[in-house]
């Protein structure tokens, strides 16, 4: 289905054929956050599902309890004709050499990221089908929005069609987990990696802490008080970033005083500006060459040194000091605590 004002094409349910999924099993391989969703989703929606945990694993307990089929990660993936690897990025290379031997000429890969087969760190078989069903949100909502008779809106890659069928299955698992209901864009696994990665680090999760942390020392270090600053640089953050999100720009624009607006729009751009902007080429030249990736796997296969003290400053920085308590006095918190875990893991995928 094709929305002329758009530059690519939205599936929905109709579009999807549950013909080419309906009778295979699907192997979803982890039970965190995206996988006891999908393979929650796509049991009730019908679908033979076995879930591969490790043989210690702290949720066999869960996903039995669920009323779901599990084995080792190996058994299940030679079980099934489709494999969705759902544990973590950095794991999922030995992940899958583990279950390599179960995958057979035919078979699925499926990914919901695609930073291991776009940066190389896993080397599928040739004769299988490789693609990505990619929910556009943390498990925990693609789950509750499949009880509601809600969707959540997702992608979808083909990065090896050998059977020529890789697409309409693609799309079928999508509908089996509830994202044609919400709608589906179909894009690749470069442009997936590639502007997932640049935007966590240069507009989200990392452009927009600092901007905060900058905007605050700024106050206090002028003398105004550490309270007043946090409120007015991470707290009203979220106001403003919900009207964005619930219509735009000019919807932001038109729900602040004049003054906002014309103070914004004249200085905005002398905070994020040219030197910022070759920053952010920068950033994204690190992720096209895999300079960034190289950088991150090192980092993981050093035990993650930097990463740990990184974190650690983050944790202990002033503003987290003052945010604590202030939190705890207001009422907000608690009530929002879901959208806050919702930011939360859609920055993680
Ligand atoms: P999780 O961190 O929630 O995965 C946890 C699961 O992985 C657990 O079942 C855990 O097993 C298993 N696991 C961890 N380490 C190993 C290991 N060494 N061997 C075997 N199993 C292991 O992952 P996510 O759901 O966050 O991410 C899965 C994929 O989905 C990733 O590719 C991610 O990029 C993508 N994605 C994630 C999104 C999100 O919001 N989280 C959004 C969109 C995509 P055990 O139970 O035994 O501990
Ligand atoms: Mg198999």
């Amino acid at each position: 289905m094709t929305d002329s004002e758009l530059n690519t094409t939205v599936y929905y349910d109709d579009d999807a054929d549950r013909s080419h999924i309906d009778d295979k099993t699907v192997a979803v391989i982890g039970y965190g956050s995206q996988g006891h969703a999908h393979s929650q989703n796509l049991a009730e929606s019908g679908v033979d599902v076995v879930v591969g945990l490790r043989e210690d694993s702290s949720s066999r307990a869960a996903a039995e309890a669920d009323g779901l089929r599990v084995e080792t990660p190996a058994e299940a993936a030679a079980e099934a004709d489709i494999v969705s690897i759902l544990v973590p990025d950095t794991v999922q290379p030995a992940v899958f050499e583990n279950i390599r031997g179960g995958i057979e000429a035919g078979d699925t890969v499926q990914f919901a990221h695609g930073f291991n087969i776009h940066y190389n760190q896993i080397r599928p078989p040739e004769d299988v089908d490789v693609t990505m069903v990619a929910p556009k949100s943390p498990g925990h909502l693609v789950r509750r929005n499949y009880e509601s008779g809600q969707g959540t809106p997702g992608l979808v890659a083909v990065y090896q069609n050998v059977t020529g069928d890789a697409r309409e299955e693609a799309l079928a698992y999508a509908h089996g987990i509830g994202c044609t209901r919400a709608g589906v864009i179909e894009t690749t696994f470069r442009e997936e990696t590639e502007t997932d990665l640049f935007g966590e680090q240069a507009v989200l999760c990392g452009g927009m802490t600092a901007l905060v942390k900058e905007g605050y020392e700024t106050l206090v270090d002028a003398g105004y008080s550490p309270e007043m600053a946090y409120f007015e640089c991470l707290n009203e953050m979220k106001l403003i970033v919900d009207l964005m999100y619930e219509g735009g720009l000019s919807n932001m624009w038109d729900s602040v005083s004049d003054t906002a607006e014309y103070g914004g729009l004249t200085r905005g751009d002398d905070v994020i500006d040219d030197h910022a902007r070759e920053r952010m080429e920068e950033i994204l030249e690190a992720v096209q060459d895999g300079t960034f990736a190289r950088e991150w796997i090192a980092e993981n296969q050093a035990g993650r040194p930097s990463y740990t003290q990184l974190k650690h400053a983050e944790e202990t920085h002033h503003i987290e000091q003052v945010g604590e308590p202030l939190r705890d006095l207001f009422a907000w918190a608690d009530e929002e605590s879901d959208d806050a875990e919702t930011a939360e893991a859609a920055a993680d995928d």
